[in-house]
């Protein structure tokens, strides 16, 4: 059986990142995929501008002044932020002006108002500028025609901004990626039919939802398949045919009724992962179709479920969705609070919360019962406790790396 860091580097091996791009709305590309390098026409700044209120001035008409020998200077214009400046500012004179406008002609300094003393159309400067202060000047953070932003950046808040000031009103991106989910059991149902004696709640179909919404996809929620070779057969073909992945929860295991791995083999899938060394998490499938859909059969225990999506999933989407640079879990060094218990047989998570305290990362483990049945106490956690595999105990002051997850 693989180690996870075995499976980690497998499944990122089989991943090919999409292709296929689309033209969003600016207003609509956040979280997307850049799928070109953008450029702009514009420099940035547009202009020669101030970033200070005060006074335009040429810089050797003012380099004396000081405190004890002002320098005079004559005010011939005043220019607010979005005004174009009519006149040049000539020895002897100064031009009004504030954050962000547009600097005159024959200026290239600005005294900041709080070192001058206004009289009338005069003011006295008290102090100097050094040559060009508080100027930025045009095309000094970008030069027009160069590349602005890059193919496979995330479009966070910054990226939007810089998108907006090019007006690049409509994006170029990656289309986001459609995940296939199925839930198999046949002691399952939905949230909204009525409950029975030993049926259980499929709560697996919302927590990969959320995730791949999370995570930049498209969740394709095919619902509940009974325990059945045909029923599963038609509905990952189905599953298969309309997404770029399938991710299904349960008959992965040992069980009578876990078919799920003979039913990829007869569909044709071929198999690279059966199962992983690690707890929760460990029958997991890895399977592809036509080389570059990917099947992932993950156990049905809620928790099993959420671990395998932090440590392989999220990576595997993100390299998927053609993001440049993307992302390894984070994992720190940290000290534990709790003694942490493994078998030593498998790489073992424990679930709980970590905090950064005077640098120092600490680990406590959730309130509760540790069991992969039980998603109460996964919730608001931040990190996972790794034990590694032949390692029985982790005692309480001890170090331990802990991998963080973005709840
Ligand atoms: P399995 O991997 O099919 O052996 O399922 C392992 C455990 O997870 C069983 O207790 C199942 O009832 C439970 N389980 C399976 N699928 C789901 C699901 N979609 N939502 C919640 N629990 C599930
Ligand atoms: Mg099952």
């Amino acid at each position: 059986m693989l180690t996870v860091n075995e499976v980690e580097k497998f499944i990122l091996n089989l991943v090919k990142p999409i292709t296929d791009k689309e033209l969003v709305p600016l207003s609509q590309a956040t979280n997307r995929i850049l799928a070109e390098n953008i450029s702009s026409s514009f420099d940035f700044p547009y202009d020669d501008n101030s970033a200070m209120d005060g006074y335009a001035v040429k810089y050797q008409n003012v380099a004396m002044a000081s405190q004890d020998s002002p320098v005079s200077l004559k005010i011939i214009e005043e220019i607010p932020a979005g005004y174009c400046p009519q006149k040049t500012i000539l020895d002897g004179e100064t031009s009004r002006i504030f954050t962000g406008a547009i600097l005159p002609q024959g200026a290239d300094s600005i005294v900041i108002q709080e070192n001058t003393q206004r009289e009338g159309d005069q003011i006295k400067v008290f102090a100097s500028p050094l040559k060009n202060e508080f100027v930025r000047y045009q095309g000094s953070y970008y030069r027009a025609g160069e590349c602005l932003l890059s193919a496979g950046y995330k479009i966070n808040p910054p990226e939007m901004a810089i998108l907006a000031a090019a007006q690049c009103l409509e994006v170029p991106v990656i289309r986001s990626p459609i995940i296939a989910i199925l839930s198999t059991g046949d002691e399952l149902i939905a949230p909204e039919e009525s409950m029975e004696k030993g049926k259980i709640i499929d709560s697996n179909q919302y927590l990969l939802a959320s995730f791949i919404q999370q995570n930049g996809g498209i969740p394709l929620s095919l619902g509940i398949i009974p325990d059945h070779p045909l029923a599963l057969e038609n509905a990952i073909k189905e599953a298969l045919n309309q997404a770029d992945w399938v991710i299904s929860t349960g008959g992965v295991s040992v069980g009578d009724y876990d078919y799920v791995d003979q039913v990829l083999e007869k569909l044709g899938g071929k198999i690279h992962v059966k199962g992983v060394k690690m707890k929760p998490g460990k029958p997991l499938t890895v399977a592809t179709f036509c080389h570059d859909k990917l099947y992932f059969g993950i156990p049905g225990n809620p928790v099993s479920t959420m671990v395998t999506c932090w440590r392989f999933l999220q990576t595997a989407i993100e390299k998927l969705s053609a993001k440049k640079n993307y992302s390894y879990p984070s994992i720190v060094k940290g000290i534990t609070f709790n003694n942490l218990r493994s078998q030593g047989t498998r790489e073992t998570y424990v679930w709980g919360n970590v905090s950064l305290i005077k640098g120092h990362y600490q680990f406590t483990i959730a309130k509760g019962s540790h069991n992969s049945g039980n998603l109460v106490n996964l919730q608001q956690i931040n990190g996972l406790a790794i034990i590694p595999i032949n390692t029985n105990l982790i005692e309480i002051g001890d170090d331990v790396e802990i991998m963080l997850v973005n709840n």
